[in-house]
């Protein structure tokens, strides 16, 4: 029996993919339709490690946290992200820390 968690990464892994093979979609271009490379960035820095709060998101990916929440927005919507108030992975500080 596969794990819930497996399950929204090969979810999510799925979405990227389709993100990511759309014409200009790749990551890390400047090419029109920003937010949805924000979205790919976001969910594969997520993929790679989890319990990030915002602002670490958004330096990390050095997006503006504005992005950063709209991305998370547009990834929460086909997905489940869950938000928890513990100790941020990166800074350390007790955030509202995101996880996949
Ligand atoms: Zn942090």
């Amino acid at each position: 029996m596969r794990h819930a968690r497996d399950i929204y990464a090969s979810c999510l892994k799925a979405a990227v993919r389709r993100l990511l093979d759309r014409p200009g979609g790749a990551i890390l271009t400047s090419t029109a339709d920003p937010p949805k490379t924000d979205t790919a960035n976001v969910a594969a820095l997520l993929l790679r490690q989890r319990d990030l709060c915002t602002d670490c998101i958004a330096a990390q990916l050095t997006l503006d946290l504005a992005r950063v929440v709209a991305a998370v927005e547009a990834l929460a919507k086909p997905l489940t992200v869950e938000q928890t108030v513990r100790r941020c992975a990166v800074c350390e500080r007790p955030r509202w820390v995101l996880l996949l």
